[in-house]
């Protein structure tokens, strides 16, 4: 852990690496982000929101180090360019950065697209169309909020016979981190019912009072994304039916009905869907299968696997580049992309990941 934050620092405090990146003439940077606030009031449970300031930094960043900010239709253009002409040269690419925001927040219409306008930025926003139908928060939300909120000094879990002491802050961060994980790996009828058990162990009034007061965490109605989908910086992609991860864990004809069913939902609603990004993306949360159904059925697939795009990138596992909030960490993280390594590590992931049987 240590050794990697001297990484970081060598790589943040070194003004050689800072020319590199004003010097790039040709790379393609995708950043994975989620909601938007103005004012953060707790940084736990609303951990996926990034505030205008921070967002507004990145923006600047990119574009005081020359970089155009593309589309998605753009990317599929300058990926099929590079892969049939072989007789483009490295310099004909062009410097890119991409954004895009998961889970469909409902600030990303009330926040992030007026500032969007201001920048002329184009951004893709990946929805769950099972919370947009239903207006239903993400999982995680409830998860963090019942585990802050809950006065209980000990929870019993029936669903995975467990009890935690959730007496001292650190207890309930333990728990948390717990929780999340199997969150992440449990199959999803057994993570429904969980967080339905999470969901009890605060009360209606509660529960009203913090959506209230957490209302960063609302997801947006196809009211609102049919409007924005009339704005020509944005456009939406799939994101699963119900946030659920492709993992191998899950039930196979489940996992094609959510790739399948959320993409013919949103073609029904916008006309079209050809963009997909795995829910939590790591290679561990994609089976072979779900690549397979994805690779199919849209024509670019995003993962949270970290590294640049380039000619080389598979389309349907494409990495991106997670941008932490604070703006030294971010600079950090775009360089690390550019490491031999991180590419290595990501050619490494996904080759595995194709090769392996569902
Ligand atoms: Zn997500």
């Amino acid at each position: 852990m240590q050794r990697k934050q001297d990484l970081i620092d060598f790589l943040i405090n070194n003004p050689i690496f800072e020319l590199y990146i004003k010097k790039l003439k040709n790379c393609i940077c995708c950043f994975y982000y989620h909601g938007i606030e103005n004012k953060i009031i707790d940084p736990f449970i609303q951990q996926e929101q990034i505030t205008t300031a921070q967002l507004t930094k990145h923006i600047l960043y990119l574009k005081h180090n020359g970089f155009e900010f593309i589309n998605l239709s753009d990317l599929y253009n300058v990926l099929n360019r590079l892969n049939n002409d072989c007789l483009l040269g490295p310099n004909s690419m062009g410097k890119y950065a991409i954004f895009t925001f998961d889970d469909g927040y409902l600030n990303n219409k009330t926040i992030l697209l007026p500032l969007m306008k201001i920048y002329q930025i184009p951004f893709t926003v990946f929805i769950n169309t099972n919370h947009v139908t239903n207006r239903k928060r993400h999982l995680f939300y409830f998860l963090r909020t019942a585990l802050s909120f809950c006065k209980n000094k000990v929870i019993s879990l029936e669903t995975i016979k467990k009890n935690y002491n959730i007496s001292t802050p650190l207890n309930k961060l333990k728990c948390y981190n717990e929780l999340a994980s199997l969150y992440r790996t449990l199959p999803q009828r057994i993570v429904i019912i969980l967080n339905l058990e999470i969901q009890s162990l605060l009360n209606i009034n509660e529960w009203n009072k913090l959506n209230n007061q957490f209302n960063s965490e609302e997801v947006l109605s196809w009211d609102d994304i049919i409007e924005m989908n009339n704005d020509k910086l944005v456009d939406f992609g799939s994101h699963g039916l119900d946030h659920f991860i492709c993992h191998n864990s899950q039930d196979p004809d489940e996992t094609k009905m959510q790739i399948i069913k959320s993409k013919a939902i949103i073609k029904g609603k916008l006309g079209k869907c050809n963009w997909f990004s795995y829910p939590n993306g790591r290679i561990q949360d994609i089976s072979k299968l779900a690549y397979d159904i994805v690779k199919s059925e849209f024509k670019l697939a995003f993962s949270t696997v970290r590294a640049n795009i380039d000619k080389n990138s598979n389309k349907h596992l494409l990495p991106r580049i997670i941008p932490y909030c604070n703006l030294s960490r971010y600079r950090a993280n775009l360089k690390i992309s550019f490491l031999k390594f991180t590419k290595q590590k990501y050619e490494r992931e996904i080759v595995n990941l194709v090769k392996s049987i569902s």
